[in-house]
């Protein structure tokens, strides 16, 4: 008996071991396992029934009940069927009274194994030593009731002999068993978990991108693994057993050194990023690390993950700066292919009022004005589409409904396919621009007070209007005007009364003509009128060209109100008609000009149309000009001088007064040049030159005593006294001369210093300062006001010539000389009359109370030879006074 129990536990063992065996050897053939398993279940049953205790004939006991329970719990269907199959048939084989008895037991014990199977998989059974007792004693009960059907004579002695073995042994041959096979499918499980595992993890590291690395305590390589194509790996360590020391440069190497130690302390993951040299230039590499549990090869160690971020940084610098270009002061747009929007800038919101919210996701349309035609947009397209950009000038709708100018750039995104993916455009607010060009268009070509039409723009119409009216045969006019005695007005109101008549005179001039006609304003009281589309029969075009000027003076003649003040204004107006290039723009300015200057001379408030004779005189004024600049050159301009006497002194001096030692016509008169000199811009020269004569002139006088007190009166233009470093050049020209300044008498004229009347001050101050005298010539003639004379330096009046000639009869001379005189003495100023012919006049003048003469009666102006003679003899003022 006692054998036999070690014969069945050597028997199972054996089968557990070949399961074992079975499991590791086709572990991943799942059919092939099962077969053999259940060949080798129904094999242990064989041969245990082949060994058994032959109980009585044809009655064996032996375990195959344990067995083929434990094929139906640990096999499954297959396992059991085959072992149920073989056992049944060898106890067929065997045969006898309990054959029957014996395959019923073996199909039932095998099902209730399969009971006990399905259970556990469903999770209502479990497989512990006690459970499979449990099962062992339930299979052993079937065994007992199966005995129960053996003939009744054995009945008796069976269940004495074999219940209680039965009962007894068999559930713990169960547990044993049980437990074995559980031990061994454990191990299988384990064993498949772990293979998937390590396919898992080779495959993950396989997939990443990243350098795998296994450091030890001391930084040294336990194992690489490297991904493929990737170079940069190429510099990490090749060779395990080489230390951080070996491979990084020192100070990255005992961070990392660090870095390795932290990780073994922490236990969770850590981070780092450190760099390396690199092919082209330095890397940056990024760390993970995680602490491994257990030792490796006898060492504390850890997985290090490495990885090249030095693009991605890159790339997140580029990011950052595109990011902070984005927010420029540009706005900017960036849609999808479909103009959608998908994000815009602080400067988008700025400039449009529309928040992100409320454009995100809405198409770019929703900020278009409707001022742009659809062709504009056909092409804005077409451009987009075929060169990806675009860029001009819109009208775009602010979220208050403004419509606003902005410039825009659109540029198309594409991917590396060459798929447009994105839009993006940039959008500067044009109107503060816009507003700036038109104001330089506004200052270029229109005069800044009247807004009219400046001389350029005049002068592309006129280019216009010739080219026009060639073609057309149909005459044009240019009509020049000019305000007679603006100046008179300016000065007596000031300049802003002025001004304002200049705007009203403006005004009147657009009403008065039709709206195609150019209306300009050359600067100061002169403006232009152009008609075009007259008649082309010249006498008609003349008449309606004459009308128009009729109604544009009866215009200008009307009275102007300014403030509480009404000013009139009479008006010349100089008319020149073309229809033919033949004259070019330029020329028929000079023309229209010309006949303006012919209409002030006929008396003012008159209309003149250009006439050949006219031309003729512009052509001697041109050659004029030249001469007069040639004869500045050749010192062809002397001083005579006309002495100026009081009644006390005698001889005072004299009055220098230009005259032309012409190399053609002689001597010349200052009538026959002065205006032209002034026109050409020759005047500042002239007056410089007779001033030099006259400074030196005072110097020579200082050597000779007979001289020496008499004083010099020049007279010199505005425009030599504005000049910006007059001052300085009259100084110096004294100095180098050696002139007494207090011999220097300057004559201005009072209507030409209006204009600047505090710069003219401010520089006969600085003259005064000196010693230099100032007169105001021709004083009567103009405008001269109470405010004028105070503010000027002046030491002196010159009572003009016309007022003298018609002494001593004219009462209205007489007042007016009176009232001058009167005036000089409560301003303490001098007094000198001029153009005194006859004792008469002196003798008047002297009752006035003017002391001061000039005049042929004294003496005509002499070249200075003569006028030294006559000083010297100083018989003129003895005899005459
Ligand atoms: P003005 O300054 O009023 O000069 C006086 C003019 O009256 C001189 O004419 C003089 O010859 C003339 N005159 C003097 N006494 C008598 C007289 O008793 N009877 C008559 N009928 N005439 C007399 P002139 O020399 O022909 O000069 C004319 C004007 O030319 C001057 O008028 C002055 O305005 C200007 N002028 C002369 N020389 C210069 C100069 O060097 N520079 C500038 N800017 N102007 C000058
Ligand atoms: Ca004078
Ligand atoms: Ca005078």
């Amino acid at each position: 008996m006692l054998l036999n129990l070690v014969q069945g536990a050597a028997l199972l063992l054996s089968l557990c071991w070949l399961q074992a065996v079975n499991a590791h050897l086709w572990g991943k053939r799942r059919l092939t396992t099962q077969l053999v398993s259940g060949l080798l279940f129904g094999g242990t049953c064989v041969i245990g029934m082949l060994t058994a205790i032959t109980v009585q004939p044809g009655i064996i006991y032996d375990a195959r009940t344990v067995v083929l329970s434990m094929a139906g719990l640990f096999g499954g269907p297959l396992v059991g069927a085959i072992a149920v199959v073989l056992a049944g048939a060898c106890r067929l084989w065997l045969g006898g009274v309990g054959a029957a008895g014996g395959v019923v037991e073996i199909v039932l014990t095998m099902l209730l194994g399969l009971g006990y199977r399905s259970l556990y998989l469903r999770g209502k059974a479990s497989i512990r030593p006690f459970s499979l007792w449990l099962f062992g004693l339930l299979v052993q009960c079937l065994g007992v009731f199966l005995l129960l059907l053996m003939p009744r004579e054995q009945l008796p002695f069976l269940l004495a002999e074999m219940a209680l073995p039965m009962l007894l042994v068999m559930p713990i041959a169960t547990v044993l068993l049980g437990s074995m096979l559980e031990y061994i499918e454990q191990r299988k499980r384990a064993d498949q978990a772990l293979q998937v595992s390590e396919a898992r993890t080779r495959a993950i590291t396989g997939a990443i991108p990243d350098l795998l690395l296994v450091l030890d305590q001391d930084g040294r390589y336990l194992e690489v693994v490297y991904p493929r194509d990737n170079p940069v790996y190429a510099l990490c360590p090749r060779q395990v057993g080489q230390s951080l020391f070996d491979v990084l440069p020192l100070a990255e190497a005992g961070r990392l050194q660090a870095f390795i130690r932290q990780t073994l302390t922490s236990g969770t993951p850590q981070k780092v990023e450190y760099t390396m040299p690199g092919p082209h230039g330095p890397l940056l590499l990024e760390g993970r690390s995680q602490r491994l549990d257990g030792l490796y090869d006898g060492k504390r160690a850890v997985v290090f993950l490495v990885r090249d971020i030095t693009e991605r940084k890159n790339a997140e610098r580029e990011l950052r700066i595109a990011a902070t270009a984005f927010e420029s002061q540009q706005g900017m747009i960036i849609t999808d292919p479909d103009s959608r929007i998908l994000r815009v800038n602080k400067a988008f919101t700025a400039i449009t009022g529309y928040s992100p919210e409320d454009v995100l996701g809405r198409k770019t349309q929703m900020l278009s004005s409707g001022r742009q035609s659809p062709e504009f947009y056909r092409d804005m397209w077409r451009s987009l589409i075929e060169t990806d950009k675009w860029q001009g000038e819109i009208w775009n709708r602010r979220k208050n409904g403004e419509i606003f100018p902005e410039w825009l750039s659109i540029s198309g995104v594409r991917n590396a396919q060459g798929q447009l993916i994105n839009y993006v455009a940039s959008l500067t607010d044009s109107t503060e621009r816009k507003a700036a060009e038109d104001r330089i268009k506004q200052l270029a070509f229109y005069d800044a007070l009247t807004a009219l039409p400046n001389r350029r723009l005049l002068l592309d119409r006129l280019q216009h209007a010739v080219v026009t009216s060639a073609r057309s045969g149909r005459f044009a006019a240019l009509m020049f005007l000019d305000l007679d005695n603006f100046k008179n007005i300016n000065d007596l109101y000031g300049h802003q009364a002025g001004d304002k008549l200049l705007c009203l005179a403006a005004e009147r001039l657009g009403n008065a003509v039709r709206a195609g006609d150019t209306v300009a304003r050359l600067g100061g009281d002169e403006f232009v009128v152009m008609l075009e589309g007259l008649d082309s029969q010249a006498s008609e075009a003349a008449s309606q060209a004459e009308q128009v000027a009729e109604k544009v003076l009866a215009a200008l003649s009307a009275p102007y109100l300014v403030g509480t003040v009404e000013l009139r204004s009479s008006t010349s107006v100089g008319v020149v008609l073309f229809n033919d290039d033949a004259c070019s723009s330029e020329e028929l300015m000079m023309r229209a000009d010309l006949s303006m200057y012919e209409a002030k001379a006929a008396g003012k408030c008159a209309v003149r149309f250009f006439d050949p004779a006219m031309q003729e005189a512009v052509s001697t004024r041109l050659r004029l000009e030249e001469e007069i600049g040639s004869g500045l050159q050749a010192g062809e301009f002397i001083g005579y001088l006309q002495p100026q006497v009081d009644q006390v002194h005698g001889l005072l001096g004299a009055e220098v007064l230009v005259r032309w030692q012409h190399p053609r016509r002689g001597l010349l008169g200052p009538v026959s040049f002065i205006e032209v000199a002034e026109r050409a811009g020759l005047i500042e020269q002239l007056d410089f030159q007779m001033l030099r004569g006259a400074c030196q002139q005072l110097a020579a006088w200082r050597q000779q005593p007979a001289m020496s007190r008499l004083s010099l009166a020049v007279n010199i233009s505005a425009r030599l006294l504005y000049q910006v470093d007059f001052v300085e050049r009259l100084l110096q020209l004294l100095q180098e001369t050696g002139a007494d300044p207090g011999r220097l008498k300057l004559e201005l004229t009072e209507s030409l210093l209006l204009d600047d009347l505090p710069g003219a001050s401010a520089r006969m101050l600085a003259l005064k300062r000196h010693g230099i005298r100032f007169s105001i010539d021709d004083f009567g003639t103009g405008y001269s006001s109470m405010a004028y004379l105070q503010q000027l330096p002046l030491d002196q009046l010159k009572i003009d010539q016309s007022f003298v000639r018609k002494l001593p009869e004219d009462d209205s001379n007489l007042a007016i000389i009176r009232a001058i005189c009167a005036l000089a003495n409560s301003l303490d100023l001098e007094v000198i009359a001029e153009g005194v012919e006859t004792d008469a006049q002196r003798m008047t003048l002297q009752g006035l109370g003017c002391n001061h003469y000039q005049g042929y009666l004294f003496g005509r102006p002499l070249p200075l030879a003569e006028f030294e003679r006559l000083a010297l003899a100083a018989e003129v003022p003895a005899e005459m006074l």
